[in-house]
């Protein structure tokens, strides 16, 4: 059995040797005309089958890009007077892993810049673990509204205005705070009210439902690790969807 089991093994070794040889061979070919006449390297390359390793389908990887943003990419969500101008800004591309189990490659995060790389870390680990987001869009796609924007489920973070109920900046108005799922985890006035109709069911907090965030978690556990922290600890208003950088 063992000498049958090296033998086979040499084999696909020998396979896979002729594979690469044929994979190299291609890519450095230049010349467009001349492939599929030249000598065909299909024989020996497509008669024993790949090692058995590379058979689970391949699902799209983390994929990310920080892009500079101008006053014009912020029409509704900034304005003069605002704490950090444009150039404070990123705009991160990043793939998410959707409520519909696929990944979407066209996530739109606002972000401050001096955040940003981390927030790439952030949200990687998220893909990488499946955790599901519902959508990823700016809050220009919804003229800056956070009521819709949250009506909308959306995962957003920059958004020049003050903190819910306040008369101070929020830390979204920094770049520096970001909301999930604002729909499975709600902000819940001290009193116990949540303003979206659709959300109230998610008040409760023993809910197992894709994308509900819960003390001590992984979702938490990314964001502490670069040391953001989460509405959800917060006593009285409890924000599930918010974790920002100063804790606020
Ligand atoms: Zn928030």
């Amino acid at each position: 059995m063992r000498g049958r089991g090296l033998k086979r093994g040499a084999a696909l070794l020998t396979a896979f040797t002729a594979a690469t040889a044929v994979t190299t061979g291609c890519g450095q070919g230049s010349d467009d005309k001349g492939a599929g006449t030249a000598t065909p390297p299909r024989t020996t390359a497509t008669t024993t089958p790949p090692p058995t390793t590379t058979t689970t389908p391949a699902v799209q990887r983390f994929e990310s890009r920080v892009t500079k943003v101008t006053a014009a990419d912020l029409k509704h969500s900034w304005r003069e007077g605002c704490p950090v101008p444009p150039s404070g800004l990123r705009m991160i591309q990043m793939t998410y892993w959707g409520m519909d189990k696929r990944p979407h490659p066209d996530g739109r995060l606002i972000v401050n810049a001096q955040a940003a790389d981390d927030l790439v870390k952030v949200f990687r680990r998220l893909y990488d673990m499946r955790y599901p987001i519902r959508r990823m869009e700016p809050v220009d796609v919804y003229k800056g509204s956070d009521f819709d924007s949250i009506e909308a489920n959306n995962t957003s973070a920059f958004n020049c205005r003050n903190s819910t109920g306040g008369t101070r900046w929020s830390q979204h108005a920094y770049g520096l705070a970001v909301d999930i799922n604002p729909c499975e985890n709600p902000y819940v006035s001290s009193s116990g009210e949540v303003a979206h109709k659709d959300c109230v069911k998610f008040r409760n907090r023993q809910r197992r439902d894709p994308g509900v965030i819960h003390d001590g978690d992984r979702v938490v556990k990314a964001f502490a690790s670069i040391g953001w922290e989460w509405g959800g600890h917060w006593s009285g208003i409890k924000d599930y969807q918010h974790f920002s950088s100063t804790g606020r």
